[in-house]
């Protein structure tokens, strides 16, 4: 297996929320990043994505080099071909186990024996995904959280195979990106989503049950529980698909007391997505 020292480059697969913020802070922290998606567009919105942040950053005087270097250090492709020197790859295509096991199977084609492939997925099992593979040992979780360039934490998840080296190798990297870490076993919804999810779901589920109005409801949760952000708030946030695939892998796997609630689902079915689409429980510019 390759030690840290040995990465220079790394290959992130999705340029979406997540894998653009993975491979802006990766090329921050000096790696040499190839991000893939299957369309250009994709691959472009995701760079325009890099871009933006990396000038906001700058503004607030929070990049240690010039955004041209960092992005110099980055490019985009539709090809997954071209992770083929990859020193470490970051999984963070869609929330789909199937999606993610055929990733999983190129991946162990294309890249050497001894590359590490980590998947951010946010619920589904390392496990799983890494059965897709030759090298189930090589296979972990890091978890990063959204917006990635701000969000202090990481959670690394360890499957069934994932051999010590290599959860320790993902906790490092990560600390080299300038996170915290965490440890979690790899079982349905990891620690986040297990305990986030019936939070999200219980606070849309009040708001439709009239307990209080939507701005009550978040405002309540935010002074009387002391977090940055209310259920619904929160929610649009995160992406109301994002929180509805969750909690539809987290109900089959553990049960009623996940089932995501009616109008989370009545938000998806009508396109009303959050932030990402301009209206979820709130209404954006
Ligand atoms: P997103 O919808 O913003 O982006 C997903 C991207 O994956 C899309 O651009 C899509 O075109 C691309 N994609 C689909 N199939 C692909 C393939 N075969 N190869 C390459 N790219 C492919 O989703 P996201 O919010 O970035 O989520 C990505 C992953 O991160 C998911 O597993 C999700 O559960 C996880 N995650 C999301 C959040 C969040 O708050 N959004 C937080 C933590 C983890």
């Amino acid at each position: 297996m390759r030690s840290l020292s040995d990465v220079e480059t790394v290959g992130v697969v999705g340029a979406g929320t997540m894998g653009n913020g993975i491979a802006q802070v990766a090329a921050a922290a000096g790696y040499d990043v190839v991000m893939r998606d299957i369309e250009r567009s994709f691959v472009d919105d995701g760079l325009d994505s890099i871009d933006d942040s990396l000038s906001r950053l700058a503004d607030e005087d929070a990049l240690s080099e010039s955004p041209e270097t960092i992005r110099g250090r980055l490019t985009g492709t539709t090809d997954l071909g071209d992770l083929a020197d990859a020193d470490l790859v970051v999984e963070a295509a869609v929330e789909d186990v199937d999606v993610k096991r055929e990733i999983f199977a190129d991946l162990d084609e294309i890249t050497d024996d001894d590359v590490v492939l980590a998947t951010n997925t946010s619920t589904l099992s390392i496990t799983t995904i890494a059965a897709a593979t030759e090298r189930p040992e090589l296979v972990v979780g890091v978890h990063f959280m959204n917006p990635v360039p701000i969000m202090d934490g990481v959670e690394v998840v360890v499957g069934e195979h994932t051999a010590d080296e290599v959860t320790a190798l993902a906790h490092e990297f990560a600390a080299d990106l300038d996170k915290e870490t965490w440890e979690s076993d790899d079982k349905p919804g990891f620690v986040t989503n297990r305990v986030l999810m019936p939070w999200i779901n219980e606070g849309i589920r009040a708001f439709d049950e009239g307990v209080a109005t939507r701005d009550d409801l978040d405002r309540g949760m935010k002074l009387g529980t002391n977090v940055p952000m209310g259920p619904l708030e929160l929610a649009d946030h995160i992406g109301l698909d994002i929180c509805l695939d969750a909690s539809q892998t987290l109900h089959e796997e553990l049960g009623d007391r996940y089932k995501p609630a009616y109008l989370l689902k009545r938000k998806v079915d009508a396109g009303k997505l959050g932030k990402k689409t301009g209206e979820g429980f709130y209404e954006y510019e």
